[in-house]
């Protein structure tokens, strides 16, 4: 079957009883079988099974369990009746409090093996309601024996699971879409096929507003050009009065990536608004926007305790995005500085300085290392925000840093293995005080994580 399996230490059926050990860093179960690591879905610790092989993918050892002969304490019913199949999420089977306890242990383990850190992080701040959180919905739309579908991915697959309703995305959003699905029937346009490469409409994006009823829609189509199409952003617009723009998005491209370069604007003002802590914040198609609102506010309010602002402070806030928590730090300190290499969100960012009558922010639009590399010698900053990508910093950005000495470093990360090896580069210079996972992907083995860092003496 595979030349990294031995016969020898499995039975010829492939077939074995195990016990799970852990939960692993994508939320599957881990068992162990005569040296051999075996991933296992729908598996948690402490239960025991007679578990079959599915697929080796290099020293990867995939499994299934055929039959669990006892219940960890942990488990409960998943609420979502195609979370089987369905690879949006990982961890409904475990109960809420044990999936907080999971990525906390998780954050600390991953400190410990990517960057040598020794820390007891502190219990995750979790969601009081850890369903219909999200304020972005992003779907693949299909043809699936005829008829228009959206979905999720199969884990691993191309194959799309076709989902009516997803329970952490709000019931409007999939009111919205169904009725975009029904309209596109309606004016005859085909979902993008990726095998034939023909076919209109690729995903559909919607955007919503957690605090006032504003929503965006944006269509991703494989073509620019397509008849009807404002009358079908004037019928989008009339499914919901709060929907205030259509925007399409056009992808050409034999991509994985959603979206494309080239926007135009169908209907409205091609952007909506929403509140954090007050002040408000443009949401436009291409720019990052926190998608759980109700814990961007945990997270935000987080790392402003930990920077612990007095007033005269010049801050940076790096990998700003629109520069939300640059914004929401500006009523604290001196001045703000925001550093952020997308262009359409550094205009939104200058449009949320003004919006909110911040006008000691300013920002720049750079890569981070290039920005902090240049100015390592000329600028001073006290505190430093960094909330850089899943692929984490760099360590000539952390040598910058190291060279003009804040005193505090306010780390968010959405990807604790790039952390830490962050961490790790800040080592010598700063010491870690505080590690505070926050769970902004209720559901999802996914954790954000928030790291307060002190200048050494
Ligand atoms: N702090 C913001 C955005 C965080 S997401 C918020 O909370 O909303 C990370 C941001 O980093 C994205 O906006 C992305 O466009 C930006 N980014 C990615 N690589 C970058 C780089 N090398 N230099 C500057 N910004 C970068």
């Amino acid at each position: 079957m595979n030349k990294h399996f031995n016969k020898n230490r499995f039975s010829s059926s492939q077939k074995a009883e195990l016990t799970c050990d852990a939960i692993d860093d994508n939320g599957k179960g881990i068992a162990r079988y005569n040296g051999e690591t075996l991933f296992i879905d729908d598996f948690l610790p402490g239960e025991k099974g007679e578990v079959e092989l599915t697929s080796f993918k290099g020293k990867t050892v995939e499994a299934k369990v055929l039959k669990r002969f006892n219940s960890s304490p942990s488990r409960v019913v998943p609420k979502c009746p195609l979370y089987k199949e369905c690879g949006g999420c990982s961890l409904m089977h475990l109960d809420y409090q044990a999936q907080l306890k999971y990525k906390q242990e998780k954050v600390k383990n991953l400190l410990h093996k990517f960057g040598k850190i020794e820390f007891n992080p502190d219990p995750t701040v979790g969601m009081d309601d850890p369903y219909r959180f999200r304020n972005k919905v992003q779907v693949p739309i299909k043809r699936v024996n005829g008829k228009i579908v959206s979905g999720f991915y199969q884990e691993n697959t191309h194959s799309i699971v076709p989902v009516e309703d997803c329970l952490i995305e709000t019931k409007q959003a999939e009111a919205i879409l169904s009725g975009i699905k029904k309209l596109m029937a309606d004016f005859r346009y085909d979902p993008y096929d990726e095998d034939r490469r023909t076919g209109l409409i690729r995903h559909i994006l919607i955007k919503e507003s957690f605090h006032y009823p504003e929503i965006m829609v944006v269509l991703v189509t494989a073509y620019n050009d397509f008849p009807g199409k404002k009358n079908f952003a004037k019928a989008i617009a009339e499914l919901s009065p709060s929907i205030k723009t259509v925007v399409q998005n056009v992808n050409p491209n034999h991509t994985n990536v959603i979206l494309g370069y080239r926007e135009n604007l169908l209907y409205g003002p091609g952007h909506i608004k929403d509140s954090i802590f007050g002040l408000n914040f443009i949401i436009s198609a291409q720019s990052f926007y926190q998608t759980n609102p109700i814990q961007t506010e945990k997270l935000y309010g987080l790392a402003l305790t930990k920077a612990d602002l007095k007033g005269d402070e010049e801050v940076l806030d790096a990998y700003s995005g629109t520069g939300t928590i640059g914004i929401c730090a500006s009523r604290k300190c001196k001045n703000v500085t925001c550093v952020e290499i997308v262009k359409e969100a550094v205009e939104d960012g200058i449009k949320n300085a003004k919006f909110n009558n911040a006008d000691n922010v300013s920002f720049v639009k750079d890569d981070c290392t290039a920005y902090l590399t240049e100015h390592k010698n000329d600028k001073h900053f006290d505190v430093i925000f960094m909330d850089p990508p899943r692929k984490g910093s760099t360590p000539e950005f952390i040598e910058a840093v190291k060279n003009i000495k804040p005193q505090k470093v306010i780390y968010i990360s959405c990807n604790p293995v790039t952390l830490a090896r962050d961490l790790s580069y800040f080592k010598d210079a700063y010491d870690v005080v505080s590690v505070t996972p926050v769970d902004m992907f209720p559901q999802t083995a996914h954790v954000e994580t928030i790291v307060g860092l002190i200048l050494k003496n």
